[in-house]
């Protein structure tokens, strides 16, 4: 068991903001009780700031579907480590997110990702082109969902099996206490 993340090696990697090769990237291993190991990474760009992070289920392999319902407003705190090969879906509410070449893992609530597709669809409903009426609809939607006054399903589908649900509570304290302790991805 390692109680706390240990860091198993630094690289010198390109800035995917500037393109300086200053960022230095390290690599941690953190054995989260009732979780699994997981494989932690987090780095600063020395040149112009941009801060990295990544993380993602350190064994595993095969691919992997995994499905969450919620119900009721307490589901929403239900914690999803996403990898960064790892597609995200509400089928419910008509989203798709597919990982592009530069996606990074993520520990984020249910609640949170929540909230980053509302971010996404304002963007998109911003545009003067955009069906307002169908903005409107969405909008309201995924607000009720927000509420817990909505029911829908998460489904994660990972290649990698790098992908991971957290419903306990002491685990889900206890990983981001050691995320926090590295300067990885942390709550949204
Ligand atoms: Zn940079």
């Amino acid at each position: 068991m390692l109680a706390e993340p240990r860091p198993i090696g630094t690289l010198k990697a390109r800035c995917p903001a500037c393109g300086a090769r200053e960022l230095e990237i390290t690599d941690y291993l953190y054995d989260a009780p009732l979780v699994g190991l997981l494989l932690l990474s987090s780095g600063t760009c020395s040149s112009c700031g941009y801060r990295y992070s990544d993380v993602r289920m350190a064994e595993g392999g095969e691919p992997e579907r995994l499905e969450v319902r919620v119900e009721r407003p307490s589901d929403l705190n239900i914690l999803v480590i996403k990898s960064s090969t790892a597609s995200l879906e509400l089928p419910e509410l008509g989203v798709k997110i597919t990982p592009g070449p530069a996606s990074q893992g993520i520990i984020t609530t249910v609640e949170g990702i929540l909230h980053r597709v509302l971010e996404v669809l304002d963007v998109l409903c911003s545009d003067p082109s955009a069906d307002m009426e169908e903005c409107r609809r969405r909008r309201g939607e995924l607000e009720k969902a927000l509420q817990g006054a909505r029911p829908f399903t998460l489904v994660i589908t990972d290649p990698d099996g790098a992908s991971k649900v957290v419903r306990d509570e002491e685990s889900k304290e206890k990983l981001y206490r050691a995320l926090k302790a590295v300067g990885a991805a942390t709550r949204p």
